[in-house]
């Protein structure tokens, strides 16, 4: 869960980046957050990190309020957050595999629970094939995929997608975005952040927008393509029956 109570936020130059904020994300939420490039979008991620603090007000993510966590505290508050990139962030020279597990490796996992865990979610973002490809070998759609996979296998409570889309062909944005939903579906709040607004468009829900640092709209919106979606529901059916292991339960 994400709450915001009258945030704002100035940086040292002066800068007001966001202005009484007001915001509540509830678990298992999918919301778009959306505005012009200087709205605020990144300063609000930075917020929900902790890599920045409220100049006012108050900031509570995944059961801590961020103005009392104590800095050793903060790993903690990291692991319950799954973060996506523009720009995927993958390490080069580890496979697809590496890549995901190095997450898990890096607080030392028990080494038979990533055995289990590591290839559990390739098989969720659909990518069996390329366990052990190098990122070089892979389209931008399929880096993408490695990089919410590597988001989602410390099973965080939240995963911020900061413009997933942004180094993808449109077509396969489509499918990026279908496959966080789905993994909202099975639970994890989402929140994507995003210019992109054809693609919002087409898939609704809940909308934020944030402009010169105020949240000025924050609505549920429907689709505008329901027969599009449609058709990515049925072919997603389609192929998790081919695949019985993408049917999201762990073995
Ligand atoms: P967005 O992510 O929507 O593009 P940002 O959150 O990056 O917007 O920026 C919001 C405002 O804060 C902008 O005016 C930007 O120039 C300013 N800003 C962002 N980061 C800093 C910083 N570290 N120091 C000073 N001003 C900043």
């Amino acid at each position: 869960m994400v709450e915001l109570k009258d945030v704002s936020v100035t940086y040292s130059s002066g800068v007001d980046a966001l202005e009484h904020i007001n915001l509540k994300i509830n678990d298992g939420d999918f919301v778009f957050v959306v505005g012009a490039s200087g709205a605020g979008k990144s300063t609000l991620i930075k917020l929900l990190l902790k890599e920045i603090d409220a100049t006012s007000g108050t900031v509570t993510v995944n059961g801590y309020q961020l103005g009392h966590l104590k800095k050793r505290q903060i790993p903690e508050l990291r692991r319950t957050i799954g973060i996506v990139f523009q720009d995927f962030r993958l390490i080069s020279k580890m496979t697809v595999y590496e890549n995901i597990a190095f997450v898990l490796r890096v607080i030392d996992a028990p080494r038979k629970y990533i055995r289990k865990r590591v290839p559990y979610v390739i098989s969720l973002v659909g990518l069996q094939a390329k366990a052990n490809s190098y990122p070089t070998e892979l389209s931008g759609g399929e880096m993408q995929r490695v990089a919410i996979a590597r988001a989602l296998v410390n099973d965080p409570a939240l995963i911020i997608a900061d413009e997933p889309t942004g180094n993808i062909d449109p077509e396969l944005s489509y499918e990026i975005v279908d496959l966080l939903r789905s993994i909202n579906m099975q639970g994890t709040t989402v929140m994507m952040v995003t210019h992109e607004h054809e693609l919002v468009r087409r898939f609704g829900g809940r909308i934020i927008n944030i402009t010169e640092g105020q949240i000025v709209f924050d609505d549920i919106m429907e689709g505008s393509d329901d027969e599009f979606l449609e058709e990515l529901e049925i072919s997603r059916i389609s192929e998790n029956l081919e695949n019985p292991e993408n049917l999201y339960h762990e073995s």
